[in-house]
């Protein structure tokens, strides 16, 4: 499929345009560095995404689910209609960058760089403005809350593909350990599903010293917690992925005590609904059969998070090709694999076409870690990919 037209303008005129204002955007990126605020907070970003937004020409929506903001801007007369997605709240994390524009908000840091993908949005938004160069409607959705697996949820129920029609949506997550600027496209599942589950073993506390008068729950749950790795092993089909962490366990005071109750916390992965309901149903009956055979009761807690981020075939093709038509071949990853992280996108996917991309963020500290820092250099490419996409899918 060549979704390419011809009167599109070189790719060094959007460089240009996009490079007469880089500096900005990117001392706009240190500021909301600087200032990072958590889900549902995010009150100063989006009244300056917001600001920014109108007096470049958007109409601009505030307070769509909670602190998300819409911005549309119509181009000639075309029908069709694009969204595009980026994320604006931050973690809590302690920030140990040592960077001049470091987080001023004590415990609380951008972490996951999605300051960066406001950032590249904004870059692009303001391009697009400038020049309008497509026929249809374009429709900016900046999303509070992705780290808690909410906000997109919040935004949908508020309304947002009602109020803000779109034929399909797409976003992207720079990553760590991909060239810097390189793009990585999925089709179908790109992101795992996750779930919680939190499972008590109940015994009798006793005595160290009198194992036999008691129901000893650190026997169970470490028979349990060798024993739940073989629902990966015995009950997954081996060509799907499943991952099940015990990422917590606590119980028990003293070495000559044996305690109550031991509680663990689990996170499971999968990238299809199939796999995810198989652990559903296998983890607790595991837990409890474990339990009996000990003499012991197993309270589970089972937690069900967001689906698996599921790339719509039709649109991730497309989203390649203008990669590859803006950047060349050997700027779009080979065979780039699924990620066993999870993000809220998900929700935007199952309710419209769409597709969720990845751009490289060089050699970085991982996502989520107090070192990690996005990289400034990745906003123009990838400010310049969301352009193509706009310029191409309202041509
Ligand atoms: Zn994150
Ligand atoms: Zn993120």
């Amino acid at each position: 499929m060549n979704v390419v037209t011809q009167h599109h303008r070189p790719a060094d005129d959007i460089d240009k345009g996009i490079a007469s204002f880089i500096e900005e955007i990117i001392e706009l990126r240190h500021d909301l560095h600087r200032y990072p605020e958590l889900a549902f907070q995010e009150r100063r970003t989006s009244k300056i995404v917001a600001s920014l937004l109108s007096s470049w020409g958007y109409e601009v929506t505030t307070g769509v689910g909670g602190t998300g903001v819409v911005a549309t801007l119509r181009g000639g007369d075309g029908e069709k209609r694009i969204g595009i997605r980026a994320d604006m709240d931050a973690l809590p994390i302690e920030e140990a960058t040592e960077l001049a524009y470091a987080s001023d908000n004590p415990g609380v840091m951008h972490a996951c760089g999605h300051d960066g993908h406001t950032s590249i949005l904004l870059a692009a938004a303001r391009y697009l403005a400038e020049t309008r160069r497509f026929s249809g409607v374009l429709t900016l959705i900046f999303q509070p809350a992705e780290e808690i697996g909410a906000g997109a949820r919040k935004m949908i129920s508020d309304g947002l593909f009602e109020r803000f029609p779109v034929d399909a949506v797409f976003g992207l997550h720079n990553w760590p350990g991909v060239p810097l600027g390189q793009f990585g496209f999925v089709a179908d599942a790109a992101m795992a599903s996750v779930d919680q589950a939190i499972i008590r073993f109940v015994g009798k506390g006793g005595h160290g010293a009198e194992p036999h008068k008691s129901v000893d729950p650190v026997l169970t749950s470490a028979a349990f917690i060798t024993a739940v790795q073989s629902v990966v092993s015995r009950n997954v089909d081996p060509q799907d992925m499943a991952v099940v962490t015990v990422g917590s366990i606590h119980g028990g005071s003293a070495s000559n005590v044996i305690p109550e109750s031991v509680e663990l916390k689990l996170t499971m992965r999968a990238f299809s609904e199939t796999v995810r309901q198989r652990l559903q149903e296998r983890i607790p009956a595991l837990a409890r059969a474990q339990a009996e055979s000990f003499g012991a009761e197993a309270d589970v807690n089972y937690r069900l998070g967001f689906p698996a981020l599921i790339n719509h075939r039709g649109e991730t093709a497309f989203a390649q090709t203008v990669a590859q038509e803006a950047f060349g071949e050997g700027q779009v990853a080979r065979d780039f694999r699924p990620r066993t992280a999870s993000e809220d996108f998900a929700f935007m996917l199952l309710e419209r076409p769409g597709s969720y991309l990845f751009v490289g963020n060089g050699d970085s500290a991982p996502l989520h870690s107090a070192h990690y820092n996005f990289d400034d250099r990745i906003i123009a490419p990838a400010a310049r990919y969301w352009v193509r996409l706009v310029e191409t899918f309202l041509s």
